[in-house]
This record gives C-alpha cells, sequence and structure tokens, in this order.
C-alpha cells in the first residue's frame, strides 16, 4: 500500500519534471506590445509554449499555464489582486514583472504568493534562468515525505496543509515553504541564507527583508502553541509545545 503510494509519487513527479522541460506552457501577462513581443518570441525560441494576454480579466479567464509571467501594472486591475486571484485556485508558479526600484511591489507580491520577480529591463536569458529556478524548486517540493508532527504542529507535506492542534492554517506557498524548512528539523536553528536557499533559490542580500515579512505573517497565523523564535545574527529556529 505504502510503496503504491510511493511509486505513483515518484512517476507523477518525473512526468512533472518531463513536462517543465519540454513543453511547458508559459502565459505572459503584459500590456505593452514593445515588451510582449520580443519575450514570447524569445521565450518559443528556447521551446516554451506561450501564449499572451494583455489584461488582468484575460489572465484570469484563460487556461490555466504551468507558469504565470505577470507585469504588475495592467490597464484594468492590480497585479496583487490577479496573485490573489490565482493563488485561491492554483499553486502554479508566478513570476511578477516589476520596475525598477519597486521593492515594496515585490515584498507584497512574494506575500501574496508569487513565487519570484524579475526586474524590467531584463534579457531573456536572464529570465530563462529564472523560469528553471522556479520550476526546479516547485517540482522539487519534499512532496514524497508523508509530512511532519512535532507538537501541536503538523504539516502535511503532500497535501502542502499545515495544522495547529487540528486547525488548518490559511498559509500562502512561501510561507508553507517557510514552515516546511523550519519544521523539518524542530528546535535547531535555520540561517537566513539557507531559508533564502530552501525557499527562494537565491543568496540574494536584499530579500533577507522579505523573510522578516513572511516571518512576521506566520507568526500570526501560527498562534501561541508553535512559536518560531528569533536567533539574532543567524536565523530563526521552530518551538512547538506539547511535546
Ligand atoms: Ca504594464
Amino acid at each position: 500500500m505504502r510503496e503504491d503510494r510511493k511509486e505513483t509519487a515518484k512517476s507523477t513527479a518525473s512526468l512533472d519534471r518531463i513536462r517543465h522541460d519540454t513543453r511547458m506552457n508559459i502565459l505572459v501577462v503584459e500590456d505593452e506590445d514593445a515588451i510582449a513581443a520580443p519575450l514570447v518570441e524569445g521565450l518559443q525560441r528556447e521551446g516554451y509554449q506561450v501564449s499572451r494576454v494583455a489584461t488582468g480579466a484575460d489572465a484570469l479567464a484563460a487556461p490555466l499555464p504551468d507558469l504565470f509571467l505577470l507585469d504588475l501594472r495592467l490597464p484594468d486591475m492590480d497585479g496583487y489582486d490577479i496573485c490573489r486571484q490565482i493563488r485561491t485556485r492554483s499553486d502554479v508558479p508566478i513570476i511578477m514583472v516589476t520596475a525598477r526600484g519597486e521593492e515594496t511591489d515585490r515584498v507584497i507580491g512574494l506575500e501574496l504568493g508569487a513565487d519570484d520577480y524579475i526586474v524590467k529591463p531584463f534579457g531573456v536569458r536572464e529570465l530563462i534562468a529564472r523560469i528553471r529556478a522556479v520550476t526546479r524548486r516547485t517540482s522539487n517540493r519534499p512532496d514524497t515525505s508523508d509530512g511532519i508532527q512535532s507538537g501541536a504542529l503538523e504539516v502535511d507535506i503532500r497535501g502542502r496543509r499545515a495544522l495547529v492542534n487540528g486547525q488548518e492554517l490559511p498559509l500562502t506557498t512561501k510561507e508553507f515553504d517557510l514552515l516546511t524548512a523550519l519544521a523539518a528539523d524542530p528546535g535547531v536553528v535555520v540561517s537566513r541564507k539557507q531559508l533564502l536557499q530552501d525557499v527562494w533559490d537565491t543568496t540574494w542580500y536584499g530579500s533577507t527583508k522579505t523573510i522578516d515579512v513572511h516571518i512576521a505573517s506566520l507568526r500570526k497565523k501560527l498562534g501561541t502553541a508553535v512559536a518560531i523564535e528569533t536567533v539574532r545574527g543567524i536565523g530563526f529556529r521552530l518551538r512547538s509545545d506539547a511535546e
């Protein structure tokens, strides 16, 4: 029984990988033709299947792609709303496209469940590196493990659900990944650098602020039974009561 489940998980994972490597479907949501056209062309040249829409309404109405490349400044809708609406129905990777200097945008976007962002202007090569990193990360999520149980906290990794005292928490994608990274070894300090690598696949120093934002909202959702302790200058440690 258990073996069967593992086999199924394994074959699903490899199917996912094949799909990501070859005929991945990307939806470019971008209102400016001058930006969208070379992007679509460049991605197609790399073998991706690319569709493009120019409005938020069209993005939400389109068939669900394997990855969204989402411009935050669209004529009809706020990119955050689009992000939020996508997340209510799917875990599909989202890469936000932001303008230079809009750091608040990025933090909010990541909080709403975007997986990564790219800053205009950017080249197709950089974009492809981001796409590969995001898909590697999302397909490498530890989905073969059954879960983590630590005191009041229970993490169902395959179901991507976290429960405290049996109560499911409404976590964003990143919050869930962050909690999983911390809960994998309860009581052990996980460094900021490690979290950036595991959860964001980056070593970009500016994003440590992003960690703080996510830790803060995660703490709020965890309540009092599960604590994330700050270890100054190093990182964070998870403590769960009722051991
Ligand atoms: Ca725009």
